[in-house]
């Protein structure tokens, strides 16, 4: 088989710093003292100037991840370099007073909260989960809230707990086409869980009331035609956001990139997913299921 050693132009990207951007800068040091743990630093994400900055008009809908309960996974995906371990720590009680609290603080129109699976946890953490947003809604009830979970093993009740807390988007990534799902995510997952996933989570809310998100990576050898089959499938269960962004291999242990996805190819995927009656799809090499997600909620879902 090939091997890819060379990036694309496309995806040569300076990462910003806070020597580049005024308003990410200013960000960066507020968070000092917070403790809050975001995906966007951590992964070193190159949209963190584009997603903190938030729309040219103003900063309501400024985007950022927080990554709750450690940083320490009881599953082991093979695109993903999180640290992996059967019993990670214990949960910190405190966290969904203090991150309420942080991000009331803030200032962020949209939070994504995320977190590790727990399969060590009974309720798969789904308590801290809805404690945190509710807490959240009680401070800053303005602040649009997206949950992006994992499946719960399945366990539907614990899906319902979320989705109950007051939160806007429920968001849970079936990563890839059903095909590659044994070989790209954790054993324990399944592309047909994921979709009951997002299938209750809807229904718990009832149609309308609770926008139901999902991400795909591309570039790990999925065909054109299981592409269009997972969009089938997502849209047979009312899913409203789907975003394409390109596979990248975390380290050498990881899945290889099977091929760079061009500019033209996300767009021409946006456009179908668009023409397919997703309500908004953010496609493009560097898109990350979070993506601007506040700009694209008020632009999409709002008005
Ligand atoms: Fe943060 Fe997600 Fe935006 Fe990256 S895409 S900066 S992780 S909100
Ligand atoms: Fe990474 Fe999520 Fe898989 Fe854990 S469940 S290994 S955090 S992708």
């Amino acid at each position: 088989k090939r091997t890819i050693t060379r990036l694309p132009d496309w995806l040569k990207t300076p990462i910003p710093s806070a020597g580049t951007n005024p308003s990410f800068a200013k960000i960066k040091s507020d968070l000092r003292g917070l403790n809050l743990h975001t995906v966007c630093e951590e992964a070193r994400c190159p949209n963190i100037g584009e997603c903190w900055g938030g729309s040219k008009d103003g900063r309501a809908a400024a985007t950022a991840t927080i990554m709750l309960m450690g940083d320490t996974c009881t599953r082991g995906c093979r695109f993903c370099s999180v640290k992996t371990s059967r019993r990670p720590p214990p949960l910190d009680p405190n966290e969904p007073e203090n991150t309420a609290e942080a991000l009331a603080r803030w200032g962020l129109g949209y939070v994504v909260l995320t977190s590790v699976d727990r399969d060590d946890l009974a309720d798969g953490g789904a308590h801290h989960f809805a404690e945190t947003i509710r807490r959240i809604k009680a401070k800053k009830p303005g602040m649009l809230v997206e949950a992006l979970t994992g499946d719960f093993a399945g366990n539907l009740d614990m899906v319902r707990i979320v989705a109950e807390s007051g939160l806007d988007v429920y968001a849970h990534n079936v990563e890839t086409v059903e095909g590659l799902t044994p070989y790209v995510r954790d054993r324990r997952a399944t592309f047909r869980q994921s979709l009951k996933v997002l299938e209750h989570a809807k229904a718990v809310r009832g149609k309308g009331s609770l926008i139901t998100k999902t991400s795909l990576m591309l570039g790990l050898g999925e065909t054109e035609e299981e592409i269009w089959e997972t969009l089938r499938e997502l849209r047979k269960i009312d899913v409203d956001v789907v975003t394409f962004g390109q596979y990248m291999q975390p380290t050498k242990r990881h899945l290889k990139v099977e091929r760079y996805v061009t500019p033209a190819e996300f767009e021409l995927w946006r456009q179908r997913a668009l023409d397919m009656g997703f309500l908004y799809c953010a496609s493009g090499p560097l898109v990350r299921s979070s993506y601007k997600a506040g700009e694209a909620f008020i632009e999409n879902v709002l008005r």
